[in-house]
């Protein structure tokens, strides 16, 4: 009885939570009617059958979703998780309850039999006549063929179910490993839409991310942290005059550059455009300085010939560091209006608050 009710309470949490699923996941009509159906049959029938075929077809209708689900993957897969680990408690709590019922079963079929062993001992030690005593013992054997029928059917109804759970567990592992691969391809997904095809420089998305990462660890570092944004100048006239692949190899050319001139935790994005942000932590002044200044130099030494003509290179940089308690974005916009500065300048400089 209390197993019954274990039952029902985990159906009604059963239908709140699929519910709750529901809610995020778009369903197609055929689908909406399906679970519908299944749920108001949970409701009027919290049997752990009921129960397993709802499972079932939730599941399938997960995986179908997996495919298809292109919005909001990552709550999809939050919530796909949230289920398997409900499903996981009430197959396992299934499990105890068909076999608490078995060892119950079991045990009544024991004092049946019990009983119908001490009718025959009274039987056999009473002095009736043979004929009554020969019909009483025929109908106890044919008694004891029903409980061993009984206990048969039963035991073979125990296995049908035991074998529906097993089956429910094989796709339980299955979505699992399901969901895993594909919050793998998300990962690789997420990783690839962090750099930038053309110069394989981090994109701005992941100089976001790096900016709060060396943010925080700015706090406990000795040293500064310098922010610094080049842009190639006059590029425009390069995809005028070259050729707009021309301004790609260019691109490309400049971020190598960059890169090659970085150590460690120093950083550089592709920021959009021909412009670059190069993050410089923990440096004393002289040093964020000396490295600006040798990428500024390398920059104009790239050999680019395009027809017979030498392609002229130069970036302009505007830098600073990090104030005590500012926040990155007032340090990002302090090195752009020295960017601004810069090419007020004349270009091919840094400046440096
Ligand atoms: P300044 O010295 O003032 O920075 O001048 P500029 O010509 O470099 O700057 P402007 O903003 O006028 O032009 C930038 C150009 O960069 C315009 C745009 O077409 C070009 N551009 C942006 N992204 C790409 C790209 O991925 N490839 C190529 N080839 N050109 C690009
Ligand atoms: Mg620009
Ligand atoms: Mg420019």
């Amino acid at each position: 009885m209390t197993n019954n009710k274990e039952t029902a309470n985990k159906s009604k949490l059963f239908i709140q939570e699929i519910n709750n699923i529901l809610s995020k996941v778009t369903l197609s009509k055929e689908q909406k009617f399906v679970i519908d159906k299944l749920l108001i049959s949970l409701q009027t029938k919290p049997e752990p059958k009921t129960v397993f075929n709802t499972y079932k077809k939730i599941i399938e209708i997960l995986i179908e979703n997996i495919e298809s689900e292109k919005n909001s993957p990552q709550a999809f897969l939050k919530t796909l998780n949230h289920s398997l680990h409900h499903v996981k408690d009430v197959v396992n709590g299934s499990i105890q309850e068909i076999h608490e019922q078995k060892k119950h079963k079991e045990s009544i079929d024991l004092s049946i039999l019990n009983n119908i062993e001490n009718i025959d001992d009274t039987l056999t030690n009473h002095q009736d006549p043979s004929k009554i005593r020969y019909e009483i013992n025929q109908q106890l054997s044919e008694l004891r063929r029903a409980v061993k029928n009984k206990s048969a059917i039963e035991h073979q109804e125990q296995n049908l179910l035991k074998n529906t759970i097993e089956q429910m567990r094989k796709e339980l592992r299955s979505v699992t490993s399901h969901a895993n691969t594909y919050k793998k391809k998300l990962d690789q997904q997420k990783q690839l839409t962090m750099i930038d095809p053309l110069t394989q420089l981090p994109n701005r998305f992941a100089l976001e991310k790096q900016m709060s990462v060396e943010y925080i660890r700015s706090k406990a570092d000795k040293d500064g942290l310098w922010i610094a944004i080049a842009d190639i100048d006059h590029f425009k006239k390069i995809n005028d005059n070259y050729g707009h692949s021309s301004g790609d190899k260019t691109l490309q050319a400049v971020a190598k550059t960059i890169k090659s001139l970085l150590r460690d935790r120093q950083f550089a994005a592709r920021y959009g455009g021909e412009e670059f942000v190069i993050l410089l932590p923990n440096l004393k002044r002289q040093t964020a300085t000396s490295i600006l200044d040798s990428i500024n130099q390398q920059v104009k030494k790239i050999q680019f010939i395009y027809k017979q003509h030498k392609i002229n290179i130069s970036i302009s940089i505007g830098a600073t560091a990090v104030k005590g308690n500012e926040s990155m974005l007032e340090a990002f916009d302090r090195a752009d209006k020295n960017l601004y500065s810069a090419k007020d300048k004349g270009r091919d400089c840094i400046v440096m608050d």
